[in-house]
């Protein structure tokens, strides 16, 4: 089969590979679709805290695929099933595991970062994992769940943010524009901010989905919150943009009595002036990573056609050239690359 191996920073090659077999209990998934995360471009250059990662390893943990082989010791899951799997392997014997918030597991592995990933013609997957696909999504979409799990646990695990209420959400990433539309999905009234470098592709996709947008190189952005949200200030504030700034600005700009949610990683967040957050009893949360109820809403807001997965998928990049993909996502671009691995034949 063929496969994205990372051999060194910036290294990868699109090899030649066994077809990885499976113990008894797990299965072989033939991979649809696999899409371009921050983390893979990031691990990619293997900087920006991403060291750690393995090295050599086939990329990738965002997939989808259908089952071609199942383990003897797999009773859930049939040839042919349709599917997408969660990209953290958990210990389930830890406190957290234990306690339901496997997401913080204290063991956990990454696909794609820590083992081998989706980025190859099969992968194999484990069955507590994996989640079936509705008949109804096709399998280029379903490979954006688990991007979309995340933003659904930021939206409707982690915030408060009900319909009626404003949103703002920092930074028009592939993270940041799954949450603005799910936040847009439930009735919030919904603003997205990006710098000059989203104005050609992140910024007018976001507008493209319904959802108001401000340039905040051009535009102040107190003023424009004085008029969205009727001089009171934002109910929430989502802060996807992976740096310090987005926390800062994200204060300065949530009501009092308001929340902001960190989704991004913000590296180094030096001191944000607590005083005035404790003035005016700002929450601040975080949401890391996702649950299986999150995947699961994720499926279901694809079913019925609430995020427009058509449109948010960017299709034009080739498997055989992934670095294009990765430098791509770093000039703001585009979104979220999406690699079909369906044309790719086995040999
Ligand atoms: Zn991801
Ligand atoms: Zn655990």
């Amino acid at each position: 089969m063929k496969a994205i191996v990372q051999s060194g920073p910036e290294s990868i090659d699109v090899v030649e590979q066994e077809r990885p077999s499976i113990a008894a209990d797990e299965v072989l998934i033939q991979v649809h679709s696999t899409g371009v995360c921050g983390s893979d471009a990031h691990a990619f250059h293997y900087e920006g805290g991403y060291e750690w990662v393995q090295l050599p390893r086939i990329m990738g943990h965002e997939y989808s695929g259908e089952i071609v082989e199942v383990g003897d010791d797999v009773d859930s899951l049939s040839l042919g099933d349709r599917v997408v799997e969660e990209p953290t392997q958990t210990c389930g014997t830890c406190f957290q595991c234990k306690s339901g918030q496997s997401n913080v597991c204290q063991n956990f592995s990454v696909k794609g970062m820590h083992r081998n990933g989706s980025y190859a013609e099969y992968t194999v997957g484990n069955p507590e994992k994996i989640h079936l696909v509705p008949d109804a999504v096709p399998l280029e979409h379903a490979a954006i769940a688990e991007p979309l799990s995340v933003a659904a646990r930021t939206v409707l695990s982690q915030s408060n943010l009900k319909p009626g209420q404003t949103a703002l959400v920092e930074g028009p990433g592939p993270i940041g524009t799954l949450v603005a539309s799910i936040a847009d999905s439930i009735g919030a009234k919904v603003l997205v901010s990006g710098l000059g470098q989203d104005e050609k592709y992140r910024l007018p996709l976001v507008e493209d989905l319904g959802i108001e947008t401000v340039n905040l190189s051009e535009s102040d952005l107190s003023e424009v919150t004085e008029s969205f949200t009727d001089g009171i200030g934002f109910d929430v504030v989502f802060d996807s943009t992976g740096h310090r700034s987005g926390i800062e600005l994200g204060v300065e700009q949530v009501r009092k009595g308001g929340e902001v949610i960190v989704v991004g990683l913000p590296g180094d967040a030096s001191e944000i002036a607590l005083s005035p957050v404790v003035r005016s009893e700002v929450s601040i949360n975080t949401s890391y990573g996702s649950s299986w109820e999150n995947f699961e809403q994720a499926l279901n807001l694809l079913e019925e056609g609430v995020v427009d997965a058509e449109d948010i998928i960017d299709t034009s990049f080739e498997v055989t050239n992934p670095e294009e993909a990765f430098s791509a996502f770093f000039r703001s671009e585009t979104s979220k690359p999406v690699f079909s691995f369906t044309e790719l034949s086995d040999t």
